[in-house]
């Protein structure tokens, strides 16, 4: 499919990922759309069903998997998470930058197909104040904290494996992080502005 690059971002759960999406998708109205997941995890207090995810169960879910629905598919903490076919085409039917928020294994199976993306990495200055995140977040059971912060550990380990991701970002300050990230996309989102004027 041809169009701006998708981007896909990874990097621990508590790292500050969907609070810098949420940023770019507010601020570049119309240039760029997120891909949604399906998880088998319940909602978190304020997430919505078909926004931030499609929630949904195990059998279900399998179900489409089997059907060939899936670019890629890992199992993350105890659930399923995974991109449809469907969810990045929706996207790049429109034109715009597809944005997927992946966990590290979702980076690997992406680089097996063609989708062509920016790799980027977000990373916690440090697996202390991730934790401090986590808990803050005050939504976890402590086996799911320290379930996600093994997962952490593992992702801080391997984002800097030579040619995984384009850019590490360590968001250890908000408003730089997103800099970062905004100058890492400067091409793409140009291109897609470019066509907007046209
Ligand atoms: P959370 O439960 O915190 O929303 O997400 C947990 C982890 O799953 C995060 O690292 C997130 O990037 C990852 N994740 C979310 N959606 C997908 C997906 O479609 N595929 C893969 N492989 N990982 C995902």
């Amino acid at each position: 499919m041809s169009g701006p690059r998708p981007v896909v971002i990874s990097g621990p759960s508590g790292a500050g990922k969907s609070t810098l999406l949420k940023k770019l998708l507010k601020d570049y109205k119309g240039v760029f759309g997120f891909s949604i997941s399906h998880t088998t995890r319940d909602p978190r207090p304020g997430e919505v069903d078909g926004k931030d995810y499609h929630f949904t169960n195990r059998e279900a879910m399998q179900e489409d998997i089997d059907k060939g629905e899936f670019i890629e598919t890992d199992e993350f903490s105890g659930n399923l998470y995974g991109t449809s076919k469907s969810a990045v085409q929706d996207v790049r039917a429109k034109g715009l930058i597809c944005i997927l928020d992946v966990d590290i294994a979702g980076v690997r199976h992406i680089k097996e197909t063609n989708l062509d993306p920016i790799y980027i990495s977000i990373q916690p200055p440090s697996i202390e104040v991730l934790e401090e995140r986590l808990r803050g977040r005050a939504t976890e059971t402590e086996e799911k904290i320290q379930s996600r912060l093994e997962e952490a550990r593992t992702d801080m380990e391997e984002c800097n494996e030579p040619g995984l991701f384009d850019i590490v970002i360590v968001n250890d300050d908000l408003d730089e992080a997103y800099e970062k990230l905004q100058s890492v996309l400067k091409e793409e989102i140009t291109k897609v502005q470019e066509v907007i004027k046209s």
